[in-house]
C-alpha cells in the first residue's frame, strides 16, 4: 500500500539511510526465509526490545507539564536566591506521581502524592523534591526503604498486602500524623490541579547579608481543594487507571492553565534553637499561628510534552540541586535524600542523565565530570583541577560556603532529642479533632475501617486500634467497634 505524499518525508533507519519498505522484510523471494542483513528490521527489533528503562522506585506512575514561577512579592530580606528575587520569572517542570504504584497502577489508588518541581534559574537548576502532604510516615531514613517496601508487595504472593502496611506503621508510631493525613479527604485528590504541594522538610534560606532563615514552602492551589470519595476513586481506577494524568493533559491542551500561589513559613535562624518542638522533625508541621504564610509567587503550568518518554520519564529531580541562598537543614531524611536521589538517577537512567535536554540547565555547565556511558556533552582540556591552563576556577569569594549550620557531638546511632512537645501523637490529633468536621471523621473512620477489615490479622489489629486510640480516643473506639462488628 502506497500512502505517501509529496509532503511525507521519506522513512530513514537511525543513521539517516532511506529505508525500502515500511511493511515487507526484505526476503528470498515473496515466500523464502528473511535475510539477516536487513539492518533496518533488525534496528526495528531491537531498539523495540530496549524501549523500556527501569521504573522509579517508588513514585513510578506520574505525568508532568512545564510553566513558569514569577515572583510577585518581595522576600529578598529573606533569601538572595536569584530565583526569588522580585519580578524574576523562571521556567519550570513539575512532575505530580503516586508513591507506591507502579507504573501502570491507577492514578486514583490512595496515597500521597509527589510535586516535583525543577526551577530552570539563572544560577543553575534548582530542584524540590515535594509532596501534596506537609509530613512524612518517618524522620528516619535508615526506615525509608523498609517502609517503601511495606507499601508494595509481598515476596510470596507478589500482591500488596494491608497487614504489612498496619504492620509496620503500628511499629512506627511516628507515621501516625502522615497516616491520619492519609485516610482524611485528602488522600485522594480530585485531580492533580486540585491539591497542594508542599515541601514538607525544612529548608535554610540565607539573604545578601548572610542573615539565616529556617522555612517551609506551601504551594496552594489556585483552583480550590478537591478530593474523590473512596467509592469514586475505586470506580475511577477500574473505569480510567489515567485519569489524574488525562485531567493535567486535557486541562492544558484547552488552555485552563493550572496555577499555585507560594506561600512560605519563615522561622529566624535562632529560633529553632528552642522552638518547643524540633522544628526539622518532617513528622510535623509548623502550626499556622506561630509562622505565618508569606506569599512569594505563582506558578503556572501552560506546556504539555510532545514526547513523554523524553520529557517526563527521563526528568531527574534532585534535593541536592539547591542555588545560591537556598541550602539544607539538619532534617536528617532531606539528607539522606540529598544522596538517594541523585544515586537513583544513575542507576536507572546513566551517570550523565544531566545530560538530557529536560535535566539539562539553562545556566553555563563549567564542570570536571567526563567520559562515562552516554556523554553527548565534549569535553575540553584542562581535564583536572588545579590547573594553570585557564580551565574553570571555584570562586569561594563570590560563592561561599553560606547555606550552613554548625554541629558537634559523639558518633551514634540515636533518635532526635526530645523537646518539651516532641511527641507522635499531638498533631494527628488536631488533624482528626480539630481541622476535620464530624462528616470528615464520619469518613476517616469509614475509610479505616474498611482498610483494616481487608487481610489485617492478630495481634496487628489490636495494635492499629492502639495506635487510632492515641490519636484520638473516640476515634480508635469506633475503629475498633466498626472492624469488630459490635
Ligand atoms: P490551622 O487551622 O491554621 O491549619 C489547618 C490546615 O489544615 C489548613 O490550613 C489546611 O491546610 C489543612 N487542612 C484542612 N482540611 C484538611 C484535611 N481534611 N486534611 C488535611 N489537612 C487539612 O492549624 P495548624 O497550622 O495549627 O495545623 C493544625 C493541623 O492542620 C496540623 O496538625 C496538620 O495536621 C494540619 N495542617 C497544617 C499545615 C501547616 O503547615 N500548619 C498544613 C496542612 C495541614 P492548607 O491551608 O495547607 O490547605
Amino acid at each position: 500500500m502506497t500512502l505517501a505524499s509529496d509532503s511525507r518525508k521519506p522513512t530513514t533507519t537511525d543513521a539517516g539511510i532511506p529505508v525500502t519498505s515500511d511493511e515487507h522484510s526484505l526476503t528470498v523471494g515473496p515466500d523464502g526465509p528473511i535475510l539477516l542483513h536487513d539492518h533496518y528490521l533488525i534496528e526495528q527489533m531491537a531498539n523495540f526490545n530496549r524501549e523500556r528503562i527501569p521504573e522509579r522506585q517508588p513514585h513510578a506512575k506520574g505525568a508532568g507539564a512545564f510553566g513558569r514561577f514569577e515572583v510577585t512579592n518581595d522576600v529578598s530580606e529573606y533569601t538572595k536566591a536569584a530565583v526569588f528575587q522580585p519580578g524574576t520569572k523562571t521556567e519550570t517542570l513539575l512532575r505530580f506521581s503516586s508513591v507506591a504504584g507502579e507504573r501502570g497502577s491507577p492514578d486514583t489508588w490512595r496515597d500521597p502524592r509527589g510535586f516535583a518541581l525543577k526551577f530552570y534559574t539563572s544560577e543553575g537548576n534548582y530542584d524540590m523534591v515535594g509532596n501534596n502532604t506537609p509530613v512524612f510516615f518517618l524522620r528516619d531514613p535508615m526506615k525509608f526503604q523498609h517502609f517503601i517496601r511495606s507499601q508494595k508487595r509481598r515476596a510470596d504472593s507478589n500482591l500488596r498486602d494491608h497487614d504489612m502496611q498496619w504492620d509496620f506503621w503500628t511499629l512506627s508510631p511516628e507515621s501516625a500524623h502522615q497516616v491520619a493525613w492519609l485516610m482524611g479527604d485528602r488522600g485522594i485528590p480530585a485531580t492533580w490541579r486540585h491539591m497542594n504541594g508542599y515541601s514538607s522538610h525544612t529548608y535554610l534560606w540565607v539573604n545578601a547579608k548572610g542573615q539565616k532563615f529556617w522555612v517551609k514552602y506551601h504551594f496552594k492551589t489556585d483552583q480550590g481543594i478537591q478530593t474523590l470519595t473512596g467509592e469514586e476513586a475505586d470506580r475511577l481506577a477500574g473505569e480510567d487507571g489515567d485519569y489524574h494524568t488525562r485531567d493535567l493533559f486535557d486541562a492544558i491542551e484547552r488552555g485552563d492553565h493550572p496555577s499555585w500561589t507560594l506561600y512560605m513559613q519563615i522561622m529566624p535562624f535562632k529560633e529553632a534553637e528552642t522552638y518547643r518542638f524540633n522544628p526539622f522533625d518532617l513528622t510535623k508541621v509548623w502550626p499556622h499561628s506561630d509562622y505565618p504564610l508569606i506569599e512569594v509567587g505563582r506558578l503556572t503550568l501552560d506546556r504539555n510534552p510532545t514526547d513523554f518518554h523524553t520529557e517526563i520519564e527521563q526528568a531527574a529531580f534532585e534535593p541536592n540541586n539547591l542555588v545560591p541562598g537556598i541550602g539544607p537543614s539538619p532534617d536528617k531524611m532531606l539528607l539522606a535524600r540529598i544522596f538517594s536521589y541523585a544515586d537513583a538517577h544513575r542507576a536507572r537512567i546513566g551517570v550523565n542523565y544531566k545530560q538530557i535536554p529536560v535535566n539539562a540547565p539553562v545556566a553555563p555547565v563549567h564542570s570536571y565530570s567526563k567520559d562515562g556511558a552516554m556523554r553527548v556533552q565534549k569535553v575540553s582540556d584542562p581535564v583536572y583541577a588545579p590547573n594553570s591552563k585557564g580551565g574553570p576556577q571555584a570562586d569561594g569569594e563570590r560563592y561561599p560556603a553560606a547555606e550552613t549550620w554548625e554541629a558537634s557531638g559523639e558518633f551514634l546511632h540515636a533518635a532526635y532529642t526530645l523537646r518539651k512537645d516532641d511527641d507522635d501523637f499531638g498533631q494527628a490529633h488536631t488533624l482528626v479533632r480539630e481541622v476535620m468536621d464530624d462528616a470528615q471523621r464520619d469518613r476517616l473512620v469509614d475509610t479505616v475501617v474498611g482498610h483494616l477489615s481487608d487481610g489485617v490479622s492478630e495481634p496487628v489489629l489490636q495494635r492499629a486500634f492502639d495506635y487510632w486510640r492515641n490519636i484520638d480516643k473516640e476515634v480508635g473506639d469506633r475503629i475498633a467497634k466498626g472492624v469488630n462488628g459490635s
